[in-house]
Formats: C-alpha cells, structure tokens, sequence
C-alpha cells in the first residue's frame, strides 16, 4: 500500500514562490533507492533563503524543501541499507532540486546517507545538521593545516547562529580557547557558556579592510564571507588557517594578498553539499565524540511543519539563535 505523507511544497507562480503544506503519496517522490520515514529535520541558512525565496537556491519546481533530514529507513534497494536502519542526510541537492526534509517521507539514493552514530538520537543529528556538520569539516580542515590549541586562540564569525554556536561548543572541547564574533551581545552568556572565552562585537570585524592588521588569531571559523572574512585574514597569526564556510554578510571577499604572502596565512574554502562519504563518516564520528550534548541541548530548539516559513523569515533576518529542530 503507498502511503501517504504531509510535506511543504513550494511551486512557482508569475509572482515568484509560493509556499502549500500538502498531502502527498509515496508515488509523488523522486527517484532513489531508499525511502526513509523522516523524524526530524531543522532549519539551515540556505533553507531560509529556499523557503523565503530570498535566493535561487530551488532549481526544480514544484520540490519539497530542506537540506537535512533524519529518520528510520522504510524500504531500500541497497545492498549496504537495510529497512530499520536510522540515516542521516546532508545536501547533496536535496531541498534544492530534488525532494528534501520537510515532509513525513523522502526517497534519495542510498549513497547520500549516512548512519545515525550508535550513541546519538535522530533529534540530536537535527539539532547538529547541515549547519553543525559544517562547522566539524572546518575544525577538522584547522588541524590538518597544523592549528593547535597551543598556536593561540580561534575566532568564531557569526558566533551566535548555527554553524558559529555549534563550532564554539567543539572548540572549547578540544581545548582551544575561543572568541566569539557577534552582532547580538546580548547573547554574550549563552556565548560564554557554550565554552567561549571573550564575546567581541561584529561591527569590529565588519568595517573598512585593512591589508594587514595587528595579529590576534591562530586560527578562525568563519560564516559571515565578505568584509569581515577579509577583516579577519588580516589578523591572523603567522601559518594560522582560516576556514571559510559561509556568506552571511555577503558573497563577497574584498581582501588584501598580504596576509597570504606575508604571513603565510592559509584560506580554506569548506563545501559541505557534495563532500565525499569519507569526510561525511569522519565528521559525524567526531561530531559524536567532541560535542557536548547538554551543550547540544542548550544550543537548539524545537518547532513544527507548520512554523518553518516564520522560522524561515527569522534565519534570513539573523534572529535564530543556535539551532532549530523540526519534529516532524
Ligand atoms: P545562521 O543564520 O544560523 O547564522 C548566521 C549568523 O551570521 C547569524 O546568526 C549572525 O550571527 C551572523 N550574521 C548574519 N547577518 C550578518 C551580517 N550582515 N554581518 C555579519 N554577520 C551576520 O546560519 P548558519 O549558521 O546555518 O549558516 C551560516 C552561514 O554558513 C550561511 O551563510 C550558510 O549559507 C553557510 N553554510 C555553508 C555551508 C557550506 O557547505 N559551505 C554549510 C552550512 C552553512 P550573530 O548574530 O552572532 O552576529
């Protein structure tokens, strides 16, 4: 028997998008070799700019959106899958052209997914998702270019949202110590208890460029793109790395060589979307054993089907704070 499943569904219209909570049947999704009762899935940036329609990044309409989802496997054609398993899924398209998290059934290749860490619950991966995920793959991309917790401390751009929340937490973790860029110090003790040590405001980092700065930082995770990521190179210590992930002030990056070429300074560009299984396995086995779950806990919140547009204005608008999980 096909079942049935509610999801959001956004379609075009000559006006732009348009968003419907639908009820659909199993016949309704695309292609793929397994289907998975999704239990949670949660809100990312780029969910925020779909959902809005503040960017192009549905490619395919109509298409049920979000990037992550987690849940128990139905049915599966592949061999490594089997029905009961708990996945996770991370990207690869999905919620942009091919149908994603926002519904109670989703159909994607087997080769996308990845198993739910024995010790971990399908909420927990959501609360981490894409947003947590990444922040792991530029932690992972610090070390491998040699930063310690000895080198000095870490900076942390767009501190308060998903990614810079989530980063925090592992990096005080691991021993480093760790600043925090915000434009909301008002969240200052919420910073300070996920593990950072001093709360800076953003507008020092987001001002004119200068091509080299006073150096301050071994090393940084940066969300935010644009000046700040510019900003923030100059002021990174001799060999330090700088892992940029995210664009939320701006696709733009008006920096200087010199920090390059004067301090060998290193820029590592982080894309979570089509990372290989390899890298996906070793981030969410880390992400299993260096965060803090109450930390976690402390860091997410929760919401239904029916409250992912107004969450979705709210991510857009920088006024989510940590992350949101969506029970579905
Ligand atoms: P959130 O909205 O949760 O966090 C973004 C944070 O950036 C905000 O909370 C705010 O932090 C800060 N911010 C927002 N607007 C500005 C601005 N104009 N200037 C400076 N800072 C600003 O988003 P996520 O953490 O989920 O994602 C962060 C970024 O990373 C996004 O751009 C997203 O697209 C990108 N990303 C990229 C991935 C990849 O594969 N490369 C994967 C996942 C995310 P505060 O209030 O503390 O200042």
């Amino acid at each position: 028997m096909s079942r049935q499943f509610r999801a959001i569904q956004i379609s075009k219209t000559d006006k732009g998008q348009k968003l419907d909570f639908v009820t659909l049947n199993e016949n309704d999704l695309m292609p793929g070799d397994v289907t998975v009762a999704v239990e949670h899935s949660t809100v990312n940036y780029k969910d925020g700019l779909a959902v809005t329609g503040r960017a192009p990044i549905i490619r395919q309409f109509p298409l049920i959106p979000g990037i992550d989802f987690a849940g128990t496997v139905v049915s599966s054609a592949n061999p490594l899958i089997k029905p009961g398993d708990k996945v996770i899924l991370n990207g690869w398209g999905v919620g942009e052209s091919h149908h994603g998290g926002f519904a109670g059934l989703a159909r994607v290749k087997g080769d996308w997914l990845v198993a739910v860490p024995d010790n971990m619950t399908t909420a927990e991966t959501m609360a981490i998702g894409t947003a947590g995920y990444t922040a792991m793959l530029c932690i992972i991309a610090l070390e491998r270019q040699g930063v310690r917790p000895e080198n000095g401390e870490i900076l942390v751009t767009g501190a308060a949202g998903g990614v810079g929340s989530i980063a925090i937490a592992i990096l005080s973790k691991l021993g480093y110590r760790v600043a925090a860029s915000t434009g909301r110090l008002e969240e200052e003790s919420f910073l300070k208890g996920l593990g950072a040590s001093q709360v800076i405001d953003r507008n020092e980092f987001s001002g004119p460029v200068k091509a080299l700065g006073k150096t301050r930082w071994a090393g940084a995770v940066d969300a935010v793109g644009s000046a700040t990521l510019a900003n923030v190179l100059s002021q990174i210590l001799p060999e330090g790395t700088v892992a940029a992930c995210g664009l939320a002030q701006g696709m733009d990056l008006p920096a200087s060589v010199a920090p390059f070429i004067l301090r060998g300074v290193k820029l590592i560009g982080i894309n979570s979307v089509t990372a290989a299984l390899t890298r996906r396995v070793e981030a969410w086995s880390r992400l299993a054993r260096d965060l803090d779950r109450a930390k976690l806990k402390d860091l997410t919140s929760h919401a239904r089907l029916d409250d992912v547009p107004a969450i979705a204005a709210d991510i857009v608008a920088g006024k989510i704070r940590g992350r949101v999980v969506i029970d579905i």
